[in-house]
C-alpha cells in the first residue's frame, strides 16, 4: 500500500474514531489535503467548492497569496515572543487600524486574543471591571462560545451545555426578537423588563450581549428598533453594549461589520474568525476609558495577538479593502438570494431567506404543519456534499442552511456552487 491510498478518507476516518472523542463533532468524512480561495481537495483528490469558509473564518477564501505572503515574511522574522513579555509594533498597529475601522470615532482601544470564546470571555470580563456590576443579560438562541463564560452565555442547552454545569453565576437569558417564532422587539422588551422586576435589578447589569445577526442560531438580523431600544436602556441604567461580531464581522454583511447597519453604537466588540483568514487571532474593541478598566496583567494570553496571526489579519484588512468585499458581499449575495427566491417559487418547503449582504441563510418548514424541517436541510447539505459542494446548516432546530463562502469566490466558482445547490433543494 502507497502513502496515497493509506490516506484515504475512510481509513483516516476509522482512525478518527479510535483516537479522538466524539464530542468533537465532525461533519464532514473527507479529509483536507490542500485548499485554494473558494475550492479544497481531498486526500483522494476530490474537489469540493466550500461554501462553510471553515465556519466564516475565509472571507478572504484559502491561503489569499497575499495573507500567505505576510505570513511567510513573518516566518522569516520571529514567529512568537509573547507580546507580554516583548512587544512588537505590528500588534500596535493592527489595534490602531481596528480602532479605526470599527464603528464611532470616539476614543477606542483593542486588545487581541486567540479564538471567539476568549474575544466573549474578555468582553464581560473587562464590563465586569468597568461597572463594578456582575449580571449579563443575553439572547435566547445566541451563540457565544464553549468556554464556560461562552457557554453560559449561550441561548441553546443542547448540545453546547449538556453535562457540562455548574456555569458561571448572573447570566440571564431572553427571548431574541424573531418574528418568524412570534417573538416582536416588544415581546423582547417586556422580558428584559419582567427580568429587572423578578431576578435583578438593572443597576446590578454590567452588558447586555448580542450578535446583531445571530449567527449559529440562524442568521436572524436583530430589528432596528430593538437595537436601538437596547441602546436606551443601557444608556439609561449604565449598562454596556456588546456587540458579539465573531460571525458578522469583516465585510460579511456587505459592511465591514454588522454594527454599521444600525444607527447605534455598541462598547465593546468581540471580533475574530475573518479577521486573519484562518489565522487564530481575535479581538475586543472598545471605549478607550471602558478598555483601561482592568489593572496591567488582567489581560492578555501567551499566544494572544501571536504575530503569524497579526501579520495574516495586517494583508487580509489590505485584502478587504483594495477587492471592496464588502461591496462584493452585497452583489455575491443579491445574486444567491434571487436564485432562491426562484427556487422556492416551487418548493414549498422554503419558509424563509434571509440576511444582510453575504450572510444569507435558508430556512425550511413542513409545507402543511410549518413545523421546522430539519431532516430536509440535512438532506439538501448530503446532496450538495454528493456533487461536491460543502454546505453548513444552523437554526436553533438545525432547519436552516447558511451560506459563508469566501468573497474572494471566482464568478465561475460560484456559479458552479448555486447549480449544485440548485439542484440539491429540487428534492
Ligand atoms: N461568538 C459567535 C457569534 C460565534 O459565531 C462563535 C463561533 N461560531 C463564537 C463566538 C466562538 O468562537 P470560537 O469558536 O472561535 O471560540
Amino acid at each position: 500500500m502507497n502513502a496515497r491510498e493509506m490516506n484515504t478518507n475512510a481509513l483516516l476516518d476509522a482512525r478518527k474514531v479510535a483516537a479522538t472523542p466524539r464530542g468533537v463533532g465532525v461533519m464532514c468524512s473527507i479529509y483536507a489535503d490542500r485548499a485554494r480561495n473558494a475550492e479544497l481537495w481531498d486526500v483522494e483528490g476530490r474537489r469540493y467548492i466550500d461554501f462553510g469558509a471553515g465556519i466564516a473564518v475565509l472571507n478572504t477564501g484559502h491561503r489569499h497569496p497575499r495573507v500567505v505572503e505576510a505570513m511567510r515574511a513573518q516566518l522569516d522574522r520571529f514567529t512568537h515572543t509573547a507580546y507580554q513579555i516583548v512587544p512588537y509594533g505590528s500588534y500596535v498597529e493592527l489595534a490602531e487600524r481596528i480602532n479605526a475601522l470599527t464603528p464611532g470615532s470616539h476614543a477606542k482601544k483593542t486588545a487581541f486574543f486567540t479564538t471567539g470564546a476568549e474575544a466573549v470571555e474578555n468582553a464581560i470580563k473587562i464590563a465586569r471591571a468597568a461597572t463594578g456590576r456582575p449580571g449579563v443579560i443575553a439572547l435566547t438562541g445566541a451563540f457565544h462560545g464553549r468556554s464556560y463564560m461562552g457557554m453560559s452565555l449561550t441561548g441553546k442547552v443542547a448540545p453546547y451545555k449538556i453535562g457540562f454545569g455548574p456555569f458561571p453565576a448572573s447570566i440571564y437569558h431572553v427571548p431574541a426578537p424573531i418574528a418568524l417564532h412570534g417573538v416582536s422587539t416588544d415581546d423582547s422588551l417586556a422580558a428584559i423588563d419582567a427580568l429587572f422586576k423578578a431576578d435583578i435589578e438593572p443597576r446590578q447589569v454590567a452588558a447586555i450581549i448580542v450578535e446583531p445577526v445571530q449567527g449559529e442560531g440562524g442568521f436572524h438580523m436583530m430589528p432596528a428598533d430593538f437595537m436601538r431600544a437596547l441602546r436606551r436602556l443601557c444608556d439609561e441604567h449604565g449598562i454596556l453594549l456588546i456587540a458579539d461580531e465573531v460571525q458578522t464581522g469583516f465585510g460579511r454583511t456587505g459592511r465591514w461589520f454588522a454594527m454599521q447597519h444600525y444607527d447605534v453604537l455598541p462598547d465593546l466588540m468581540a471580533l475574530a474568525k475573518s479577521l486573519a483568514g484562518g489565522m487564530p487571532l481575535s479581538a475586543v474593541c472598545g471605549r478607550a476609558e471602558l478598555m483601561d478598566a482592568p489593572a496591567p496583567g488582567g489581560l492578555g494570553g501567551t499566544y494572544a495577538g501571536n504575530p503569524m496571526a497579526v501579520a495574516a489579519a495586517h494583508a487580509v484588512l489590505d485584502v478587504i479593502e483594495d477587492e471592496r468585499l464588502c461591496e462584493r458581499a452585497n452583489v455575491l449575495g443579491e445574486r444567491l438570494k434571487a436564485m432562491l427566491g426562484a427556487v422556492r417559487a416551487t418548493q414549498p418547503r422554503i419558509a424563509e431567506v434571509r440576511g444582510p449582504g453575504a450572510m444569507v441563510a435558508v430556512e425550511f418548514r413542513d409545507p402543511a404543519t410549518r413545523a421546522p424541517d430539519a431532516a430536509f436541510a440535512k438532506a439538501v447539505q448530503q446532496r450538495a456534499l454528493a456533487e461536491g459542494l460543502l454546505l453548513l446548516s444552523c437554526g436553533v432546530h438545525g432547519n436552516a442552511i447558511r451560506f459563508l463562502f469566501p468573497l474572494t469566490v471566482e464568478d465561475a466558482v460560484f456559479e458552479e456552487g448555486l447549480a449544485i445547490l440548485n439542484r440539491a433543494l429540487q428534492g
